[in-house]
């Protein structure tokens, strides 16, 4: 087997890749992947993340969402799975959407696919409003885009809202005011974050 992101064949093993999940990374490169978990304060509620969006995962996300490399989709919660079930038991799991636009292009659902072996149940019925374009967005548009969701599944006791990235978290605030008609406790999630300002 290769290294999904430097193409050097695998032939060193940590313990757990030997002995319960195959990396699709090689050693040197899980390790520039470093896991620094952040909780990120946006006010109106926190945001559990994990990576740093720097040009390693920039580069892997990018490969994987952009260049339709689908292969890439377990890389990232690789070794976080089990802590996802764990921690967030008896909550269900909602994806922040896409636009149509972008999964047209992409042609696959890149939230599902990372989130795919996590055991929480995930549930539909999110969806935005207006098809606002995330990337590149002014001001008045990210503005937009906290009022952009709407929510019309059934009710829900403990919901896990999950994205890829946060930025600003425009679109995190915007699908969680959705969810908050809904749903009786909240949690948030981010696989990477930006802004370090945020951080708390
Ligand atoms: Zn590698």
């Amino acid at each position: 087997m290769r290294c999904l992101y430097c193409d050097k064949p695998i032939e060193k093993y940590t313990l757990y890749s030997f002995l319960l999940e195959p990396d699709e990374l090689c050693i040197e490169c899980r390790k520039k992947l470093k896991v620094k978990h952040r909780y990120l304060d946006l006010g109106e509620f926190k945001v559990e993340s994990f990576f740093e969006y720097d040009s390693l995962f920039k580069s892997l996300l990018l490969q994987y969402k952009e260049c339709g490399d689908e292969a890439l989709k377990k890389v990232f919660l690789y070794e976080l799975k089990s802590y996802l079930d764990i921690r967030y038991f008896g909550y269900k799991m909602i994806m922040v959407p896409s636009s149509k636009i972008k999964l047209q292009s992409r042609g696959f659902d890149h939230l599902e696919g990372i989130f795919e072996d996590v055991k929480l149940q995930k549930v539909k019925g999110l969806r935005m409003k207006e098809e606002l374009c995330q990337e590149g967005k002014k001001f008045f548009e990210r503005a937009k885009m906290a009022d952009n969701y709407v929510y019309e599944g059934e009710k829900l006791a403990k919901v896990l809202i999950v994205d890829d990235m946060v930025t600003t978290g425009s679109s995190l605030r915007g699908v969680y005011r959705a969810m908050a008609l809904h749903a009786g406790k909240i949690k948030v999630l981010s696989l990477a974050y930006k802004n370090y300002t945020l951080q708390s």
